[in-house]
């Protein structure tokens, strides 16, 4: 059995873990994504609700139906605000978890990215861009 995969929100109030392995993870560019991470795009990463479990905390959750016509719930910490998964109705069985808030990135694998029609011209990094190692100083 492989070692379970653990995520955490930004001050650690809310944990949770994953049993077995991450499904693909999707690079989404719509609107309501945007808004929910406050980034350009939101990487969400699917897993079987049944390998999902909280082992600390009580994350809140906003619904919203999207662009899409489909509700969907997003789940976040009540004390720092990070975004955490996303439920929806129509599809019970799974979930999406922000990539960003697992404690094993490189388990992440993106396959595909939806919403291309809603994309900010800013979601992808130019080569060669201006960078440092850490912030600017
Ligand atoms: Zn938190
Ligand atoms: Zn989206």
């Amino acid at each position: 059995m492989s070692e379970a995969v653990m995520g955490r929100c930004l001050c650690g109030s809310v944990r949770y873990q994953c049993e077995g392995e991450l499904g693909p993870a999707n690079y989404c560019h719509c609107e309501d994504c945007r808004k929910c991470t406050g980034s350009a795009f939101n990487v969400g990463v699917r897993v079987e609700a049944r390998q999902f479990r909280i082992v600390k905390g009580s994350p809140r959750a906003f619904t919203k139906t999207g662009e899409s016509g489909n509700s969907l719930t997003r789940h976040f910490c009540p004390d720092c605000g990070s975004p955490l998964y996303t439920t929806s109705p129509v599809h019970p069985d799974v979930l999406f978890v922000k990539a960003g808030c697992i404690d094993q990135p490189e388990l992440v694998h993106p396959t595909h990215q939806t919403w291309m029609k809603s994309m900010v011209p800013w979601a992808a990094i130019p080569p060669g861009l201006t960078g440092f190692p850490k912030g600017r100083s």
